[in-house]
């Protein structure tokens, strides 16, 4: 008789935990890091284009707006606050002959959109025209008249009742406010553009114009924000009732105006908040909500009212997997299995597109094992996921294949497996970004991620 032998995995110890806020992306947004997506990816990018679909698989359309009234000191995306009218309209134009570029591509078939997302930058810096344009020409080529979802981000001070009415008639179902803090003193210390007024107004006025679903961001830790105000913020919150709240935590990337500042004076840590507090602070909001506003805490980053109703197709399909066919600068899109971004810089972008190429500067085809770790870590940022889903769609026993860093992550404390399914606990969700790391192939780790 044989004997069976069970390896229990060994966790790895709790490493000492970096509290203070430094220099770098926290923020897991997507896998393998970018650092591993070159422009000789590109190749595999162009024969997924020309391969047709999975017709099960979604596809939503993502459309990058890279202006904004000023940059704020936090920030770390491509935007641009100089940009004349011509130099936007060249802009608009270029995005709606990149869609022309795709449209011939045997990766579309017979699709139709099934969510779209207005990002940036600031898509409510376009005027009511604008974004008539824009989204006509969009339209021509690529209907969206039924799909599920329509996102629109926005800065609370670009808003009037005229442009909120253009982005209904757009057909916007999801209206997301950057509101970031309630108080004017923080709003200015951190280069944002609006103030405490004009959150009220635009709010107001939002849902007026009746929107379905109303999104408010948050960031938790933002310079100077001090116990009090963060309590105040919350209080805001509780008595505007948006149908779902988004609150991150503040972190400091290299691109960003307060880590020059952090450089020049020599200076290793952020004067922001550390980890711990923003984290408690986040737990706090989390519970406030629940208690006093009846929401549900859907994501590590997100709460919601009425459950049922509140999706966010667009985050719930890409985490599983979905096609998104990316237009504009900079922009990050996922086609067949391949991922790619487009050319980093405005110019070489508009040039590309009017010269009728590909505006493409770099993409990554996943392996499967990459495609599994990719699933699975954004799936985590639920809070929970099932196993039988990974093993049916990866065809891999998800449970054996993650033993390791799911004991790990136990062992210190933050989840445990129950029945078919791993589960975060609110202390795990909370620093869910930190633990992915665990889950990542050893190449992928301790690297710059960005
Ligand atoms: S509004 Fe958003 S995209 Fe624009 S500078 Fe501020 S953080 Fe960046």
């Amino acid at each position: 008789m044989s004997e069976t032998t069970t390896t229990i995995p060994e966790a790895r110890n709790k490493p000492a935990v970096q509290n203070d806020t430094t220099v770098g992306n926290y923020f897991v947004s997507n896998y393998p890091p970018f650092s591993f997506w070159t422009p000789e990816g590109v190749t595999d990018l162009e024969k997924a284009l020309d391969t047709p679909p999975d017709p099960d698989k979604p596809l939503g359309l993502y459309v990058h707006i890279p202006f904004c009234r000023k940059r704020c000191h936090f920030c770390y995306f491509r935007v641009y606050t100089d940009k004349d009218a011509t130099a936007i309209r060249g802009y608009l134009n270029a995005a709606i002959k990149e869609l022309d570029y795709y449209m011939p591509k045997k990766f579309l078939g017979d699709r139709k959109l099934s969510f779209v997302y207005f990002g940036g930058g600031t898509p409510s810096y376009l005027s009511p025209n604008q974004l008539r344009e824009l989204t006509n020409g969009l339209k021509e080529r690529l209907p969206w008249d039924d799909a599920e979802e329509v996102s629109f981000e926005c800065e609370p001070g670009t808003l009037n009742e005229k442009k909120l009415e253009a982005i209904r008639e757009i057909g916007v179902t999801r209206l997301s406010l950057g509101v970031e803090n309630f108080n004017d003193h923080i709003l200015s210390l951190n280069g944002r553009a609006h103030r405490s007024k004009e959150i009220e107004k635009a709010y107001k006025a939002a849902r007026d114009v009746g929107f379905p679903q109303i999104n408010i961001d948050l960031i938790a830790g933002m310079l100077e924000e001090t116990e009090e105000n963060w309590q105040a913020n919350i209080d805001k919150v509780l008595e505007l009732k948006p149908d779902c709240v988004t609150i991150y935590q503040m972190e400091v990337p290299y691109n960003t105006t307060i880590y020059k500042e952090m450089k020049a004076q020599g200076k290793l840590v952020a004067p922001v908040a550390d980890w711990e507090t923003k984290r408690r602070w986040v737990a706090e909001a989390y519970e406030r909500l629940e208690k006093e506003g009846g929401y549900d805490v859907s994501s590590a980053y997100t709460a919601v009212r009425n459950k049922s109703q509140t999706t966010f197709v667009y985050r719930d399909k890409l985490w599983a997997g979905a096609d998104l066919l990316s237009l504009g600068v900079a922009s990050f899109g996922h086609i067949g299995g391949v991922h790619y971004q487009n050319q980093h810089d405005f110019e070489p972008y508009v040039h590309k597109i009017n010269a009728s190429q590909s505006p493409v500067y770099r993409a990554l085809k996943p392996t499967d094992e990459e495609k599994l770790v990719r699933e699975f870590i954004l799936q985590m940022k639920l809070g929970r996921l099932s196993f039988s889903y990974f093993d049916e769609k990866f065809g891999v026993n998800s449970r054996e294949k993650f033993a390791e860093p799911i004991a790990t992550i136990s062992s210190w404390g933050y989840a445990k497996i129950e029945g078919n399914e791993l589960i975060l606990n609110r202390d795990g969700l909370l620093q869910v970004d930190r633990l992915l790391h665990e889950f990542f192939l050893p190449q992928h780790r301790n690297v710059r991620y960005a």
